[in-house]
């Protein structure tokens, strides 16, 4: 198969569908590679790694898509992008259509059958293609807090492991999932003092198991959430509830109750966010106060480290890749995981969820 990858387009956006690693694995199978010029600049992969990994280096998104059967990217394809999508080609990338008719009748119209990384599931009833994102937005969601919790940043100027004397920052993690374990282990590798907050027994038990006593855990009833948002330094927002938006765990007023200048990191903001006060922010201006406290709520956070997170995704999204390249539509039908994938085919939309989002008829 004649595999292509063009460069993203998306507004600050500076991943990439295929790293060099990736074209040599296709490439050892017997695929063809067709990358855009600099598609790799964003992760400092040039034009000659990918030819060194064995990738034909072409001008134009409009040759890739052209000549392409199948396009892997990073992010759901612009207007200008879906218009060059047809019947016959796999599309293999984040799609996130449920809250995008545009987009997704720009898809159907185009004929294309349309992988999303975010609906493809696992045996153990994960998000395979979606978890290493939380990982790294879990990771730098500590990072963030830290540098917004400095006093010249408008934080109330606390250091996270504090110092021999000195007691430790108090981080809150609301959500013991993907996200919120990955805080958990950089607020603890930190030094911090840190609380798990989550609705799920079984969840709790195993971060337990994980964490050795080095992280409290804590069944988050109304009143256990408010007494830790309220001693807290740094609050992580990490819930999901899949397929729906997610719920306001931190009212308006509730920020009252919490030190001046703490830090609310809600990375659950791509679902609406589990804090009343929080609204979208970009890596340009990622910050903004409401009463005293510190909001950081970017939307695409591994936007920031494009190096770690392109070889993270691409870590996840090769072997369906793969099976995709040898084996066509075929690899659909063979993988009920990949088929969980499968959003649009011929026009039609084939994912129940991603309908019923959208109001349409599978
Ligand atoms: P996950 O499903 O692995 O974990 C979510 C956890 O929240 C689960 O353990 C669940 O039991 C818990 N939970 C649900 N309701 C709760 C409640 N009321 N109180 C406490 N815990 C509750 O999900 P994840 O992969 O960790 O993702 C978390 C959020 O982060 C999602 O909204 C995801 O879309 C978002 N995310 C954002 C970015 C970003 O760049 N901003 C990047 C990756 C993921």
């Amino acid at each position: 198969m004649r595999v292509g990858c063009p460069k993203e387009i998306k507004n600050h956006e500076y991943r990439v569908g295929l790293t060099p690693a990736s074209v040599r694995e296709y490439v050892a199978r017997g695929h063809e590679v067709l990358i855009e010029t600099n598609a790799g600049s964003g992760i400092g992969a040039s034009d000659s790694d990918y030819v060194a990994a064995g990738a034909a280096i072409v001008a134009t998104a409009a040759e890739i898509f052209a000549k392409s059967d199948m396009i892997v990217k990073v992010k759901e394809p612009q207007p200008s992008e879906w218009v060059q999508l047809r019947e016959g080609q796999i599309l293999y990338t984040y799609l996130h259509l449920a809250p995008d008719p545009e987009q997704t009748k720009g898809l159907l119209a185009s004929g294309v059958t349309a992988i999303a990384y975010e609906t493809v599931t696992d045996e153990r009833g994960g998000l395979p293609l979606l978890a290493p994102m939380s990982e790294v937005a879990g990771r730098l969601s500590i990072q963030a807090g830290a540098y917004a919790l400095q006093k010249a940043n408008g934080g109330r100027g606390i250091l996270l492991g504090g110092v021999p004397g000195v007691l430790p920052a108090k981080v809150v993690v609301i959500g013991g999932g993907v996200v919120g374990l990955h805080a958990a282990r950089m607020a603890v590798g930190l030094g911090a003092d840190v609380t798990i907050l989550d609705r799920s027994l079984p969840r709790l038990r195993q971060l337990d198991d994980i964490f050795h006593g080095q992280v409290h855990t804590r069944f988050s009833s109304i009143d256990a959430l408010e007494s830790e948002v309220f001693s807290a330094d740094l609050v992580i927002g990490a819930v999901l509830i899949p397929g729906a938006a997610a719920p306001k765990l931190v009212t308006r007023k509730m920020l009252g109750g919490m030190k001046k200048g703490a830090v609310i990191v809600d990375v659950a903001i791509d679902q609406g966010g589990c804090f009343e006060t929080s609204h979208a922010t970009t890596h340009s201006d990622p910050t903004y106060e409401v009463d005293g406290i510190i909001h950081y709520c970017v939307a695409n956070m591994p936007g920031a480290v494009p190096v770690t997170s392109a070889h993270a995704l691409n870590n996840a999204t090769i072997q369906h890749g793969l099976a995709l390249a040898d084996r066509g539509v075929q690899a659909i039908l063979a993988d009920k995981h990949l088929r969980n994938g499968l959003n649009v085919h011929k026009g039609k939309i084939t994912n129940q969820a991603v309908a019923d989002a959208l109001g349409l008829q599978m």
